[in-house]
């Protein structure tokens, strides 16, 4: 057990230093190691979290299968939840105690995407849990205010850790695709963790939602989450015939793609004119085929969007809090239990999102 840190003046002893800490750690393609690592020390302006829950993402399958940056022995884990256990210094005493989520990536606060709040930008600072720095699979991870949002009582911790990622996402990506109340919006690979809660945001913000999915058995949540229609398997087809039933004869207002390759031809192809087509996951990293012709005669918008800012996961914390949106942890593992959780997810065995307890 690691004391509290108590305050005695600048800096903030830290209770936890020279202690060590549980995390798994990656040791080769896709296989995770339990291993003892020291539990890492606050500097001025840095808050020290004891992990509360981590998401498990199909970003982290990637990284884990060496296609990201992440090498042997990184600790991977973005969608982090916790309690501020100790803080760098004294400007932060407020924060001891407090129970946070976080966004996935720690920015400078000082370049000029930090400036123009385009924080998923930046490339200054700490940077990606998991890629750059030491993730949420662990006991402890550093953070700073810049990317921690204090959460209510009424939101439990494995429901905080995905906020940003599982939620946030979606809400940056559905902002991106300029929607209308009543239009129609495609949502693909929408049984994942992101594509689940895009769902529920669309029906909150008063669209009517087709949510494609490859896994029969996540329809009734899908259509619980919101989905005016599902479609399992979608087809071009398939997906103009059920927009035409929705009054949209010519194809759907907008796209939120989830899978990337598996189905940006077919998102694109079910665009109305002037469509816009959001592209968000990227579940197997390839270069796309883009037919030129449509794009230009249908005026259609292919727009990239990145990961949630601290002001969407604030707005998502509201969203929750309130009760507009109601997060899914479908799965609970233990932290030791992580390859458990990689295997579920690389099999699909679940509708949204699962997350790891150290
Ligand atoms: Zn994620
Ligand atoms: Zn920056």
């Amino acid at each position: 057990m690691i004391a509290r840190a108590t305050v005695l003046g600048a800096p903030i002893v830290d209770g936890t230093a020279g202690n060590t800490m549980r995390v798994m750690s990656l040791c080769s393609p896709a296989q995770f190691v339990s291993t003892q690592i020291p539990v890492p020390t606050p500097t001025s302006g840095e808050l020290l979290i004891r992990v509360t829950a981590c998401g498990v993402c199909g970003h982290d399958l990637l990284a884990a299968s060496g296609l990201l940056s992440a090498e042997n022995g990184a600790v991977l884990g973005h969608e982090i939840s916790g309690t501020v256990e100790s803080v760098g210094s004294p400007d932060l005493t407020a924060w001891l105690g407090t129970r946070v989520a976080l966004v996935q990536r720690r920015s400078c606060g000082e370049c000029a995407d930090c400036i123009a709040k385009h924080t998923s930008q930046c490339r200054s600072g700490p940077g990606f849990y998991g890629d750059d720095i030491q993730g949420g699979f662990a006991e402890f991870v550093l953070a700073d205010p810049r990317n921690a949002v204090a959460i209510p009582d009424n939101i439990d911790g494995v429901t905080a850790a995905f906020l940003s990622c599982g939620v946030g996402t979606g809400l940056r990506a559905l902002r991106a695709a300029k929607l209308e109340e009543s239009d129609v919006v495609l949502v693909t690979g929408a049984s994942g963790g992101v594509g689940l809660h895009t769902v529920q945001l669309a029906k909150h913000f008063g669209l009517r939602v087709i949510a494609t999915t490859s896994r029969e058995a996540s329809t009734e949540a899908l259509m619980q989450a919101g989905a005016t229609e599902v479609i399992v398997d979608p087809t071009v087809g398939k997906i103009r015939e059920v927009a035409a039933r929705l009054g949209r004869l010519r194809g759907v207002d907008a796209a939120i793609e989830i899978t990337g390759a598996p189905l940006f031809a077919t998102s694109l192809r079910s665009l109305a004119p002037g469509g816009r087509l959001v592209l968000v996951g990227n579940v197997r990293p390839e270069v796309l085929a883009l037919d030129p012709g449509l794009s230009i005669v249908k005026e259609l918008q292919i727009i990239g969007s990145a990961h949630a800012t601290r002001e969407d996961l604030v707005e998502v914390v509201d969203l929750v809090a309130s009760g507009s949106i109601h997060p899914i942890a479908s799965r609970v593992f233990a932290l030791n239990d992580l390859p458990k959780a990689f295997a579920a997810l690389r099999s699909r065995s679940y509708t949204g999102r699962a997350v790891v307890v150290p």
